[in-house]
């Protein structure tokens, strides 16, 4: 069912500034984060004790007593989604599920980069925990509802062969998309990373197809950088939008 008015806050966390987003239901409470790739700690903080450093931006309370106030019952974190499995996005999903205790979402044809999460760490100069494996499976165009959040899946492969665009079904305003690398304000993702699947014209292809049906007032939450509309993007992105045409094609800037 769409969710009225969500709870949205992102958190850009990590050396990628990656967007790790967390919805809640205000009406029951119903939590989902999204890409918990890096900076576990600050995001378990913020969800059970409004405490730390706190989102990058929220449309909601931020103590107690503000939550109380606006009817909000506790906070109930129901799922882990991923938009895809670079180390950055994933990282640090061990952790959120050894606190939560609840189900990781991920499109199956990004299991084999999930296993080289370590690996594409190591390459920027870290570590990070045993890579997670997904307990349940995304697929392409199912209504997925976790608690009371329902969200459409929308397989956009070409960053990676499992990318998938989430869309949160809203009853009351825009649904809001969370993109990933597959999109973003002026850009798209990379498709030239190793060990991923990366094509841009498969990219092209999954935005088109995927994305630009959606409504113009879609708002986009994409991993790295700015948030954006789907509307905007059509218009104006010289990668994918409409007057990019056939025209010469240079790499987006993020991993
Ligand atoms: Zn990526
Ligand atoms: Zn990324």
């Amino acid at each position: 069912m769409a969710v009225k008015d969500p709870w949205v806050e992102y958190f850009m966390v990590g050396i990628l500034q990656m967007r790790c987003s967390v919805v809640t239901d205000r009406a029951t409470g119903d939590t989902v984060i999204i890409d918990g790739g890096a900076e576990p700690e600050r995001i378990i903080q913020w969800i059970d004790e409004f405490s730390g450093q706190g989102p990058d931006w929220t449309n909601g309370p931020q103590s107690f007593a503000e939550m109380k106030e606006m009817n909000i019952p506790s906070r109930k974190v129901v799922a882990l989604l991923n938009t895809h499995a670079h180390f950055d996005h994933s990282g640090h999903i061990p952790d959120l599920k050894d606190r939560y205790q609840v189900d990781w979402y991920l499109h199956p044809d990004d299991t084999f980069l999930q296993t080289l999460a370590q690996k594409s760490a190591l390459r920027y100069g870290f570590q990070i925990p045993e890579p997670a494996v997904a307990d349940v499976d995304l697929i392409a165009d199912q209504l997925l509802d976790v608690g009371a959040l329902t969200f459409e899946i929308r397989h956009t492969p070409g960053h990676t062969l499992g990318g998938c665009s989430l869309l949160l079904l809203v009853e009351d305003g825009p649904d809001h998309l969370f993109v990933g690398d597959t999109l973003f304000a002026g850009s798209v993702g990379r498709t030239d990373l190793p060990d991923t699947g990366g094509d841009f014209s498969v990219l092209a292809h999954s935005i088109h197809t995927q994305l630009w049906p959606l409504d113009p007032s879609t708002l986009v939450y994409p991993g790295h950088g700015p948030m954006t509309t789907i509307g905007h993007e059509k218009e104006t992105n010289p990668f994918v939008g409409d007057s990019s045409g056939a025209g010469t094609y240079t790499i987006g800037k993020y991993s």
